[in-house]
């Protein structure tokens, strides 16, 4: 039987998963910024780790899985100002949007959500820690910074080293910070900027402490997995482990785990290239039934660590292959299974693909070959299995039926705000028209007093 072996980022190799307590599982991934919905990368990143934690649960591990949300932030105060709208009202709009997005791409949801606001305490302590170590200094405007040169492993992570860092001409020489290369831990507070009060005078924390803070509370060091998109190594992970092992004195992470980038038609996706896509854009662009389920496929039918790159052709390539799966599901209604019985060798050959660093495409193929079994058996057990599997990374669960026939709601709601307008601006024939197209497909409407429009099925 196959052990789960990781990827590690920080040693660039496979190693046996081994949890600091046995059959548990601690796992930190970086969330999101919460002024703006997210970007289809990040919710690739997310829809990785949720693959991650699904199977830990599958191989029988109690895992607890903690993902912050940024809520205070500069680009946050920034859209907050744009918008002319409080902080925390934007925020809060952004915070249940991405609920809301997360559960259309069927994310399971963290065990612990740490806001950075509510974690400003644990924050203060650490950059107290810090200092008293000599590993953090206040600066003359007021902000405080965190000594890289005396750190000496600053760079393991990403494997770059200070001099080099230096030398890059994209550093600012910053009169406040002794090193180019410093980082704030504490920023001083500007006026209209939300503040909090500290030894170190009124002010908000970096970016990076937020997460050193919040994961060293909720999990305790070393945690198990700590993931997040591949940008996020240098220089946010490298600080982080800065400011954790400085403050700790012991090992911030034993596995890091990083989820490679998402492409636009194999460009880098970005504002400026005008092909930055919200994962909302594009889930409202699909089907309301298959579009999340597509999406999450999409995602990761790819390996985590390659980049994946996105066209719609590809996109709709990974709806119908998906749509094959239901077909056969509905044709050969699945068995109710109660556990996955791991000594089918499909089911070993797909635990060993998944074992072996989340070889997803491996997995699929294995999937792929137990439905073309189904196809030739009509194995109603083979069925059960194939559905089984699907199931622990969190695909092939819905209705086959139901999946297969896709989102006529929608349809029909479009189609009935069409009439609806269409009888308002007096355009009788129109608005007949889509009653009469409907009621051909078995839908009839029922217009009641209070202006909404109903239907149901004949
Ligand atoms: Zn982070």
């Amino acid at each position: 039987m196959s052990a789960l072996h990781i990827h590690n980022t920080l040693t660039r190799k496979k190693e046996p998963f081994v949890p600091r307590a046995p059959g548990k599982a601690s796992l930190y991934v970086c969330g999101p910024t919460v002024y703006d919905y997210f970007h289809i990368g990040n919710a690739r990143t997310f829809t990785v780790f949720d693959l991650v934690v699904r199977w830990l649960g599958t191989l029988g591990y109690e895992v607890k899985y903690v993902r912050n949300i940024t809520d205070i932030d500069d680009k946050i105060m920034d859209r907050a100002r744009e918008n002319g709208e409080p902080i925390e009202a934007l925020t809060e709009r952004m915070v249940q949007a991405f609920e809301v997005d997360c559960a259309r791409l069927n994310l399971l949801k963290p065990d612990v959500e740490p806001r950075a606001t509510r974690y400003i305490g644990p924050m203060l302590e650490m950059i107290e820690t810090l200092e008293t170590k000599g590993l953090a200094y206040r600066g003359a405007n007021g902000d405080v910074y965190y000594s890289v040169r005396s750190f000496p492993e600053y760079g393991k992570l990403s494997r770059r080293n200070l001099d080099e860092l230096r030398a890059g001409d994209r550093v600012a020489v910053d009169a406040a910070k002794r090193d180019p290369l410093d980082f704030a831990l504490w920023k001083a507070a500007k006026p209209g900027e939300p503040r909090w009060s500290s030894v170190f005078g009124d002010g908000r924390p970096g970016w990076h402490i937020e997460c050193s803070a919040m994961s060293c509370r909720e999990l305790g060091a070393p945690i198990d997995i700590h993931g997040g998109g591949w940008d996020l190594q240098f220089p946010h992970h490298e600080n982080e482990i800065a400011q954790s092992e400085g403050a700790l004195g012991t090992r911030f992470v034993n596995y890091w785990m990083h989820a490679a980038f998402l492409n636009m038609d194999h460009e880098k996706m970005s504002k400026s290239l005008g092909n930055f896509f919200t994962a909302r854009d594009v889930l409202d662009r699909l089907d309301p039934v298959q579009g999340g389920e597509q999406l999450r496929f999409f995602f990761v039918r790819g390996h985590y660590r390659n980049e994946v790159n996105y066209t719609q052709e590809s996109l709709a390539d990974a709806g119908n292959t998906l749509g094959s799966f239901y077909t056969t599901l509905r044709e050969v209604a699945p068995g109710e299974i109660a556990a996955i019985d791991w000594s089918d060798p499909y089911a070993a050959r797909f635990r060993d693909a998944m074992n072996d660093d989340f070889d997803t495409p491996i997995a699929f193929s294995v999937l792929h070959d137990l439905r073309g079994e189904v196809n030739r058996t009509r194995s109603t057990a083979l069925a059960g299995l194939l559905k089984a599997l699907g199931g622990t990374i969190g695909l092939l669960q819905q209705d086959p039926e139901r999946f297969l026939q896709g989102g006529i709601e929608l349809d029909v709601r479009a189609l009935i705000d069409e009439r609806n307008a269409a009888k308002k601006a007096r355009n009788f024939a129109r608005a007949d028209e889509i009653r009469k197209h409907l009621e051909s497909k078995e839908i009839l409407l029922e217009d009641k007093p209070d202006g909404i429009t109903e239907w149901r099925k004949k």
